[in-house]
């Protein structure tokens, strides 16, 4: 395999008896894949017309029989991720519950959410007139879904991520990134609890699912890293040590150096992702206790073989990419000195690199700064290569991040306009 020339390798391998479920054993064995049954299925993006009848409560205000109605929207709902037309990035939001602390100091709630896909943000917990912010720029936001604070993880997962793990296992690539400020709920998301585990964890068991599900003529492996970004450092969040150098190879940039791991089940691989969430660096700041300022990215890289028309066999790759990024609130919104600023200055360096590239990528522009960011050189795949890429912008409901909320919201709606290369397989 072309892929591990500068990184350690471990495999996973499929076993050759049915695992059992109950016991979600994904992976055994030494050497290779048995008995996994055939990729030739095709990724499918199912077109589902729904008509979606809804009840818009305006009332309360002066003109409220005017403004209450009944809403019947035919909306065609593109059900999972593949195909974003052109390769159009997907972008999702999901507004998390009110926490319990902006409950106690009477934070109230600014966001709503009125139908699958639309997003009102409100100043007054008793406006709504969605009309009238229908009509102010920065107030009413639509996106691929958007998803209220009673949605499943499960959910979640499905609708934006299922289906590029279908497509990676076609060969392709795909990434999920999480953006928004700290404490919106972007690990909770990526990572979840071991009770409600996140899309990493949805995404490594659904794809070994369906490796088991396939009879395949070529065998899958298949190795799983972790790594963050802190301060403009690279390091390996599963076996910590010396911070890594960006080199780029066949495969796009790669961390030299990164462990890549075998796992036997997902309750390891959620152990896993735990410990290396553990090591991931997070600093007391004044705007925060604890406040996530790196970003980790979860890469899942799949190989096989297949016979091309000629009966010649050839390798595949797909990769899937997780990124929870750090958090996005503005720099000023906390009180840096020294290290603070200087780690405030590179958390600043990486996500402005990342609006900068969206920014030129919306525009058409020939030269993307990618280098200007250790954080947009290892996206550099996800957001202008050959990519089914997804944005999950979560965001806040209280009236007390309003601002850290439109700015999410504004970035998630550029983020649509980006379009990636072709999404061919590798
Ligand atoms: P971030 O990673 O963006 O800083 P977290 O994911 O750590 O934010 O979320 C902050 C807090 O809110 C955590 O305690 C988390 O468990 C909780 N939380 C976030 N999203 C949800 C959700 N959808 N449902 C329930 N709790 C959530
Ligand atoms: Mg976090």
């Amino acid at each position: 395999p072309t892929m591990a020339n500068s990184t350690v390798t471990r495999t996973f391998v499929l076993p050759q008896q049915p695992l059992d479920d109950a016991k979600e054993n994904l992976l055994i064995g030494p050497d290779k894949i048995l008995g996994v049954s055939s990729c030739a299925r095709k990724a499918t993006t199912t077109t589902v017309k729904t008509t979606v009848a809804r009840k818009l409560s305006l009332g309360g205000t002066k003109n409220g029989q005017e403004l209450e109605k009944i809403e019947s929207i035919a909306c065609t709902e593109k059900n999972g991720t593949m195909g974003g037309d052109d390769g159009r990035i997907l972008v999702f939001v999901r507004l998390r519950p009110m926490a319990k602390k902006e409950k106690e100091v009477g934070s109230r709630c600014c966001v709503k959410i009125v139908n699958k896909r639309d997003v009102y943000l409100t100043e007054f917990a008793n406006e709504n007139d969605y009309l009238r912010l229908k009509r102010l720029r920065g107030r009413h936001f639509t996106f691929d879904a958007s998803f209220p604070d009673s949605t499943s993880q499960h959910e979640v997962y499905t609708t934006t991520t299922a289906d590029l793990v279908e497509a990676v296992l076609q060969g392709r690539n795909g990434s999920v990134f999480c953006y928004g400020a700290t404490g919106a709920g972007k690990t909770y998301t990526m990572l979840g609890t071991v009770d409600n585990p996140g899309v990493m964890v949805l995404a490594i068991k659904d794809l070994f699912t369906k490796i088991r599900q396939r009879s395949c003529d070529g065998n899958h492996v298949v190795h799983l890293s972790y790594l963050e970004v802190y301060n403009e450092t690279v390091r390996d969040l599963l076996s910590p040590g010396r911070p890594l150098v960006l080199r780029e190879d066949k495969q796009g940039i790669v961390a030299a150096g990164l462990t890549q791991y075998r796992a036997y089940s997902t309750d390891e691989v959620m152990a896993l992702l735990q410990r290396g969430n553990q090591n991931r660096t997070t600093e007391p700041t004044c705007a925060n206790e604890t406040s996530s300022r790196s970003h980790a990215i979860l890469q899942v890289v799949i190989e096989y073989r297949v016979k091309d028309a000629s009966m010649n066999v050839i390798n595949r790759v797909g990769k899937l990419s997780l990124i929870d990024l750090a958090g996005s609130e503005r720099a000023l919104a906390t009180d840096q000195r020294t290290l603070r600023s200087l780690e405030g200055a590179n958390i600043n360096r990486s996500l402005l690199a990342l609006s900068s590239c969206i920014n030129a990528l919306v525009e058409g522009k020939k030269h993307i700064p990618y280098r200007n960011s250790k954080l947009t050189q290892l996206l550099k795949d996800s957001l202008g290569g050959a990519c089914n890429t997804v944005m999950i912008a979560n965001i806040s409901p209280s009236n007390l991040s309003f601002g850290e909320t439109q700015n999410t919201l504004h970035w998630a709606d550029r983020a649509k306009e980006i379009r990636t290369k072709a999404c061919e397989a590798n």
